[in-house]
Parts: C-alpha cells; sequence; structure tokens
C-alpha cells in the first residue's frame, strides 16, 4: 500500500461510501482506516482491502495522514480532538454544528491543519461568491430569499449550504446574518421586515440537494440555481481537499483558498 493514509469517518454512511470511492479513484491517497459509530452492523468487517471497519478513533488515528469525516456534530468534535492529540490533519463537510462545536473547531485548528465547509462542491463555492457579489451590487431595493431542499433524512435545518449562502449576502450587504435571518413565517407576521434574509425548507424523498436564491425586486427577480444530482461532486472536491491538506501547517484553511477561489 503506498500513498497517502486516508481515514475515513461514517465510512458507511451516504457521504462515507462516495468519500471512499473517490479515494481509491485518486493517485496519490489510499484508504488506510475506517470509522463508524459504535453498533454499527459492519464493525470488525473489512469494507476495503485490508481495512476493518471500528469504532476507536484512537486506534484508526494511529498511522494515517489525513481524516474526512462526513457524520454528526458530536462525533465529529469526538474525532477531531483525537486527531489533534494525534497530529493528523481534518476535513470535514459535517453540517449542523452549534456555535460552541464551531469555535471548538477553530481552537483544534490551532494544533492541525482542518478545513470544515458546508459544501465541498467547486460549482457552489463559486455560487457564494456570485451570491455575496449580485447582493453588494443590487443594494437594498431586492429582497433576497433562499429556497432549499434535502432528502427525508437530513438531520439538520436549514442546510449548512443555504447557511453559507445567507452569510454571502448578508456580507455582500455590510450587514451580520443573525441580526437579520428569518428561518420560520407562521400566523400573523406582519410585513417582511426590512433587510430580512429568508429561509424556507423542503424536505423529502432522495434528493442530494438544491437550493435557489432569489433577489426579489419590483416587477421582476433575479434566481441563482443549484441542484444536485449525486453526491460525487461533494466527495470528490472532499478527496481533492485532503490531498491538498496533507503536509500544511495548523490553521482552519476557508475551502476557497483550497479551490483557488480566494
Ligand atoms: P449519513 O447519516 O448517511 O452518514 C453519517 C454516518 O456517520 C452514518 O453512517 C453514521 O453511522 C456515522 N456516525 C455516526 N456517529 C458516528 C461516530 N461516533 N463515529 C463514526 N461514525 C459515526 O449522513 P450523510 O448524508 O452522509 O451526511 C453526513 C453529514 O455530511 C451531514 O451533516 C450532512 O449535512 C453533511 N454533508 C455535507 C456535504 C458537504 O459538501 N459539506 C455534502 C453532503 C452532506
Amino acid at each position: 500500500m503506498s500513498g497517502r493514509r486516508v481515514l475515513v469517518v461514517g465510512a458507511c454512511g451516504r457521504m462515507g461510501e462516495q468519500v471512499r470511492k473517490w479515494v481509491r479513484e485518486h493517485d496519490e491517497l489510499v484508504v488506510a482506516a475506517a470509522l463508524e459509530a459504535e453498533g454499527h452492523p459492519l464493525q470488525g468487517e473489512e469494507i476495503e482491502s485490508g481495512v476493518i471497519l471500528s469504532s476507536d478513533p484512537k486506534a484508526a488515528l494511529l498511522d494515517v495522514d489525513v481524516a474526512i469525516d462526513f457524520t454528526i456534530p458530536r462525533a465529529t468534535i469526538e474525532t477531531m480532538r483525537a486527531a489533534a492529540h494525534a497530529g493528523v490533519a481534518y476535513v470535514t463537510g459535517t453540517t449542523g454544528l452549534s456555535g460552541d462545536e464551531k469555535a471548538e473547531v477553530a481552537a483544534l485548528a490551532k494544533r492541525i491543519p482542518v478545513v470544515h465547509a458546508a459544501n465541498f462542491s467547486v460549482s457552489v463555492n463559486v455560487l457564494g461568491w456570485l451570491a455575496r457579489e449580485a447582493a453588494r451590487k443590487l443594494g437594498d431595493g431586492f429582497d433576497a430569499e433562499l429556497f432549499e431542499i434535502h432528502h427525508a433524512a437530513k438531520r439538520d435545518a436549514p442546510s449548512g449550504t443555504a447557511l453559507f449562502l445567507a452569510e454571502a449576502v448578508a456580507e455582500g450587504q455590510g450587514k451580520t446574518l443573525a441580526d437579520h435571518l428569518v428561518v420560520e413565517r407562521v400566523g400573523e407576521t406582519g410585513a417582511r421586515p426590512n433587510g430580512a434574509i429568508g429561509i424556507q425548507t423542503l424536505r423529502g424523498g432522495d434528493n442530494p440537494g438544491e437550493h435557489t436564491l432569489y433577489f426579489v425586486g419590483v416587477g421582476e427577480r433575479i434566481e441563482l440555481v443549484h441542484r444536485s444530482a449525486t453526491r460525487d461532486h461533494f466527495a470528490k472536491g472532499a478527496v481533492r481537499t485532503a490531498a491538498w491538506l496533507v503536509g500544511r501547517g495548523p490553521g482552519l484553511y476557508p475551502i476557497d483558498e483550497v479551490y483557488g477561489l480566494a
């Protein structure tokens, strides 16, 4: 076995399966270890050539260069703590982290190189740039609203990508998202607050993710849309990021730096 050694965290999840596939396709990377939740039915099985599925982060991190993690916030924080102890680079796309959990990611990134991105698709990150620039150019006359739909099993709402796009709009408009975000409208809401940034969430079926950003003006509107038909582009991006991250110094690297979009 040669190449940079990758630990896949959440190895049997929807994204974990895709990450393993794209690591197998990569010339410089190899799947060397795999973690899943305790009690997972495949625990102890050989899920890749020479790789036994485990639930012990400490053991799984012993002989790897980089971890790629798509799980749940609690698992991400626990595994990243162990990676910081072991000196292993960390790529994660887990969404739904609380403010405290994000602060812990930033603290752990003082000890190891980390990329945490709500969306590893190159085109969604370009869409973030478009959202920021459109908001900047359009100014006050256009109301920003987002729509997102994902598969029925998604655990967090709104999606990390919708929040990422809303953040880009807020930046373009020169304001703080937390002061303007509206994620629920029900009953006597009154008129739309000036400068609100709205997100509406739909869940159903097996949709891997769809986002539409509307800038609604008077008598006209712009719609910026991204539709995912598969999860390949997320996994491929995370694998590309892992290859980029290995060998770098500690720090929390933004995804647009990885993709040369900064
Ligand atoms: P999933 O439920 O299919 O997979 C998550 C896996 O993590 C499961 O197999 C689960 O058993 C495993 N897991 C839970 N606890 C664990 C632990 N302690 N240790 C190891 N593994 C553990 O979910 P998914 O659709 O693959 O999504 C996972 C995360 O990735 C979500 O937060 C989702 O929003 C996010 N996501 C991000 C991107 C992106 O580009 N950043 C793209 C798609 C999904």
